[in-house]
């Protein structure tokens, strides 16, 4: 008997692109066929280097590519430069590189391996305005041409408040901001608050995601008001092992 199931690697294309216009942005055919091959890339990198536990492609379409598009309701209108912090296979760095082409988008990773597989995925879809920084955001954040320079920074399932705010908080220009997506009640901002303020921040608000597929998400902007001690961030690890305030 022959049954017949499909493109094996096809996703969902019109919960895409129906998710995306709830977000505000309408996909074109070209931005489609980008979302298309990266999630295929995606699963067949995957059977090689362990760079995400999320498969299905329907989960694909919601957990990696809306979620990372649900920022886009915060991002500025024009053009702007945003850093993601632990983009891993690109979110929510690549979500947003393909359906802003005016955004310049640097993404930052640690593990060599992964971010082969983000070199691989730039130049499949041309993306020009994506750069790929292999170190630790640690190191980079001394770096003076990176310092206090970005508009935005976001680092998603990267570690806790207090930790994201110092591996992000040193990148952000005095009035940028900060947007950390977090599942609802699964972290207190309390808990964040002497980190985020020691490194220049206060906390804004925090926004729910209009997606039903979403509903537990939350966007926290921590916007960013006086320069960062030159301290922070602290040593390779250290951010992670002592959070600030804790
Ligand atoms: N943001 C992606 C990946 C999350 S996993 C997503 O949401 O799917 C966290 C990633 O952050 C890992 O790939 C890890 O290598 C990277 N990472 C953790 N700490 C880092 C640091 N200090 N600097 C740079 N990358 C880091």
């Amino acid at each position: 008997m022959l049954y017949i199931i499909g493109a094996v690697n096809s996703i969902p294309l019109d919960t895409l692109s129906h998710g995306a216009a709830t977000l505000g942005v309408t996909l074109s055919p070209y931005m489609l066929d980008a979302f298309e091959k990266y999630a295929s890339l995606l699963i067949a990198w995957n059977k090689k280097i362990n760079l995400t536990a999320i498969v299905v492609p329907q989960h694909i379409v919601e957990k990696h590519f809306l979620d990372s598009l649900s920022l886009l309701t915060l991002l500025p209108q024009g053009p702007a430069s945003i850093i993601d912090i632990g983009t891993g296979a690109g979110f929510p760095g690549i979500p947003l590189a393909i359906v802003r082409p005016d955004l310049a988008v640097t993404l930052v990773e640690a593990t060599a391996k992964k971010a082969y597989f983000l070199k691989a995925i730039k130049t499949a879809l041309g993306l020009r305005n994506v750069t790929i920084v292999i170190d630790r955001a640690e190191t980079l954040a001394h770096q003076p041409r990176l310092r206090e320079t970005f508009d935005v920074a976001v680092g998603r399932a990267v570690a806790e408040l207090a930790t994201l705010a110092e591996l992000t908080l040193p990148f952000v220009r005095i009035n940028g901001m900060v947007v950390a997506q977090k599942n609802l009640g699964s972290e207190s901002i309390e808990r964040a608050t002497v980190a985020i303020e020691t490194l220049g921040g206060i906390y804004e608000k925090e926004v729910a995601v209009p997606l039903p597929a979403l509903a537990d998400r939350r966007l926290i902007v921590i916007r960013k008001k006086t320069p960062t001690l030159a301290m922070y961030p602290r040593r390779v690890g250290v951010p992670a092992k002592k959070p600030i305030g804790n």
